[in-house]
């Protein structure tokens, strides 16, 4: 184990002055980091926790009815805000695939987002419902989608002392429904071998108005399956039209081959989940017989 040195700041602006320091990293839950610390994976001096920045452990609901999450709230409470829970049930369940309740209790869909795995659960629906990250660092903030953080896997788009401040979930308008599907050969407690986010918009005479589909562990970040999103706008659910972009998702993909599975089961695994996860967020519009 390494020698670290901690220091737990409370101000945004003293944790960036913090981070500035070599080898200097922030901790949000530590669920990644710790182990990473550990394993020799990454080297690291300075430990700057975050969990004592009133601002990064916030969640708040915007005027124009986004939501405004802090980096390093934990998944746990982000499930006890009944409020979110009930709109973000969808994006919520893709987080609480995150280890277990003692993991959640710990972990943060900012370090989700920062850890850059490409198998990062609770990231595709991020991406799908457009949400932004809240960065700052030592020439001030900016705000970014959060697709364009991870660069390859453990590898983000943030400069070496920029830190996640929030991540804003955009308002979400008219019928919409979201799910996140993932396929692990144990239940719980394991990577996904491939997962699958949609998100879909309809109007009132059920023609999509809007797709998203990220995939996840099929490429060194998550992939949006932009063909597969073009195919179903403008269109109304089917069996066939379901196919479709469950193909064009699989084609799309750029899996490996590794231990955990070979690239044709990844792409398999991708055309089945978003299958499915269309097909969730049919029956949840209620659109029946797809
Ligand atoms: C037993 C176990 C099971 C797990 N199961 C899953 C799983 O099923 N699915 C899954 O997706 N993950 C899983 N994880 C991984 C981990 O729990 C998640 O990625 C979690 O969301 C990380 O959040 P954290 O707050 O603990 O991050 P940390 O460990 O604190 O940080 C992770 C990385 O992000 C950086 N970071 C954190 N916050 C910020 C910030 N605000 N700004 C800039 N950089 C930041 C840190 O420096 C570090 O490099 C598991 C971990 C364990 C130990």
């Amino acid at each position: 184990m390494q020698e670290l040195h901690y220091s737990r700041p409370t101000t945004v602006a003293d944790a960036v002055v913090a981070l500035a320091r070599p080898d200097a990293r922030v901790l949000a839950g530590g669920t990644d980091l710790i182990v990473q610390v550990r394993e020799n994976r990454r080297q690291v001096a300075h430990v700057i926790d975050l969990k004592r920045i009133p601002e990064l452990n916030a969640i708040t609901r915007q005027a124009d009815g986004g939501w405004r999450i802090g980096a390093a709230a934990s998944v746990g409470r982000l499930g006890r805000d009944a409020a979110f829970a009930a709109e973000h049930h969808a994006l919520l369940d893709s987080a609480r695939l995150i280890g277990s309740l003692q993991i959640q209790n710990r972990a943060s869909l900012g370090g989700n987002v920062c850890n850059a795995a490409p198998s990062a659960d609770a990231v595709p629906l991020l991406i799908c419902l457009g949400a932004r990250g809240v960065v700052a660092g030592p020439g001030g903030r900016r705000t970014l989608p959060i697709v364009e953080i991870a660069t390859g896997p453990g590898r983000s788009s943030l400069a070496a002392a920029e830190i996640l401040v929030a991540i804003v979930v955009p308002a979400q308008t008219g019928r919409w429904a979201a799910k996140y599907l993932r396929f692990t050969p144990r239940r719980e407690m394991d990577i996904a071998i491939a997962g699958v986010g949609v998100w879909l918009q309809l109007d009132q005479q059920s023609a999509i108005t809007g797709a998203a589909i990220t995939l996840a562990s099929v490429a060194p970040t998550p992939l949006v399956a932009a063909a597969a999103q073009t195919l179903l706008v403008g269109e109304r659910l089917s069996p066939k039209l379901i196919a479709a972009a469950a193909q064009s998702a699989a084609d799309e993909a750029r899996p490996i081959s590794d231990t955990r599975g070979s690239a044709d089961y990844r792409r398999q695994l991708v055309a089945v989940l978003t299958r499915r996860a269309l097909e969730a967020c049919a029956g949840e519009l209620g659109i029946h017989g797809t």
